[in-house]
């Protein structure tokens, strides 16, 4: 049988990763050329790749290269709370997220049209929010296999989006230098080069036995596959027990930020994780408040609850309680993003039946809103606090 492949696979890489999160975190670094690590480069950004600059390049031949290059002592604190808060955009956006190292990752987004659009409005989705919640440029390449996904994204970089629809997977991918293809390196590439081979269309001219003869068995084969576009690998589908459930929301420039503003926030974001929660049959015992500010610091709160629960009532509860402990703060640093994670995750089969009757209640109410919106969608139904209001704090352009 014959079936149709869509392009659903995305891969996401952010563009000069250290060397961003510097620039986002220091304004005076941006617009220069920054190297990471002054002994051996371990990162440069684009303004320092511009002048010749590379990743494990000796310091003195990037000095030399680029007289103006501003070196920076590397923060891994803060590269792995990066990669922390890109990765849960990550699992928020695709039910599969295959890491594949600290900066990019595979998604497979296929079945989610109808909850969430193409693959290209949700990669273009994925894009804003990491640059809206994290503060740093991600590139998105979109296609029907992991390889043209990975190609694509290298072809847009910086800050792009680039799409390749399967009925023109060979018009992109033979036109493109040989080192474009995933595992082709330096080596590789100058063996091929010898032959007067530039082009990835010149290799899949040639047959599997004369690329083994130039490159060995293992590689041959493996770049023979990768030119005549065969890359059947799929996304990792271990689907990893999650410890937390996040969300998070990114206020605007013109958000208010009183206390009452905040809370119809903050009940928006534990309505939205407690119903994820609840269908997908886990309790949690600890809510973590995130709060990011002005210059993309961040802070956090914890509450423990006495037992694991999936209730909303509970948890929003413990929530506010951070949010006011937390006033004094917000106040003080201009909050630019409200998050929340419910951690300490376990299965709701644990949970123990015999509530009081009050608690019942509040899970049949809980069970009630799941079960209409379900039905008739998210709009159908919203808690008292959030009338009147809940459309005023949606960015532009996200749902929520
Ligand atoms: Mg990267």
């Amino acid at each position: 049988m014959f079936v149709l492949m869509e392009a659903n696979i995305l891969h996401a890489d952010l563009d000069a990763f250290f060397a961003s999160v510097h620039q986002r975190d220091d304004p005076s670094l941006r617009g220069k050329p920054v190297a990471v690590g002054g002994g051996v480069v371990m990162a440069a950004s684009y303004e320092a790749k511009a002048c010749g600059v590379r990743s494990a390049m000796g310091g003195a031949t990037a000095r030399r290269l680029c007289p103006d290059l501003v070196v920076v002592t590397p923060e891994f604190d803060a590269y792995v709370e990066a990669s922390k808060a890109v990765f849960e955009i990550f699992r928020d956006t695709a039910p599969y997220v295959e890491g594949i190292s600290i900066d990019e990752a595979f998604l497979d987004v296929s079945g989610l049209e109808r909850i969430s659009g193409t693959p290209p409005a949700i990669a273009a989705r994925l894009r804003k929010r990491v640059r809206a919640e994290v503060g740093l440029a991600i590139t998105v390449g979109v296609a029907r296999t992991k390889h043209l996904a990975k190609v694509a994204s290298a072809s847009a970089k910086p800050d792009g989006l680039l799409v390749v629809p399967p009925d023109r997977e060979i018009e992109f991918l033979h036109p493109l230098p040989v080192e474009r293809l995933w595992g082709v390196g330096a080596v590789t590439a100058e063996k091929l080069h010898a032959r007067g081979l530039t082009r990835v269309g010149e290799l899949a001219a040639l047959g599997e036995d004369e690329l083994i003869e130039i490159l060995g068995r293992a590689s041959g084969r493996h770049v023979h596959s990768l030119a005549n576009n065969r890359d059947p690998r799929q996304v990792d589908r271990v689907r990893r027990r999650r410890r937390s459930m996040g969300a998070q929301r990114a206020l605007g420039r013109r958000m208010p930020r009183s206390r009452g503003a905040l809370d119809a926030v903050l009940v928006g974001l534990i309505d939205k994780l407690t119903q994820r929660m609840r269908g997908a049959h886990r309790v949690c015992r600890t809510v973590v408040l995130r709060l990011r500010f002005g210059d993309f610091t961040r802070a956090t709160r914890s509450q423990t609850v006495a037992e694991a629960t999936a209730e909303t009532e509970i948890l929003l509860t413990a929530a506010r309680e951070l949010l006011d402990t937390a006033m004094p703060l917000i106040e003080d640093q201009g909050i630019t993003l409200l998050g929340v994670s419910l951690t300490n995750l376990a299965n709701d089969d644990a949970v123990q039946l015999a509530l009081p009757l009050e608690r019942q209640k509040a899970r049949v109410l809980d069970a009630t809103i799941d079960d209409v919106r379900e039905r008739f969608g998210n709009d159908a139904i919203t808690r008292a606090v959030l009338i009147g209001r809940d459309k005023g704090f949606s960015m532009p352009g996200l749902p929520d």
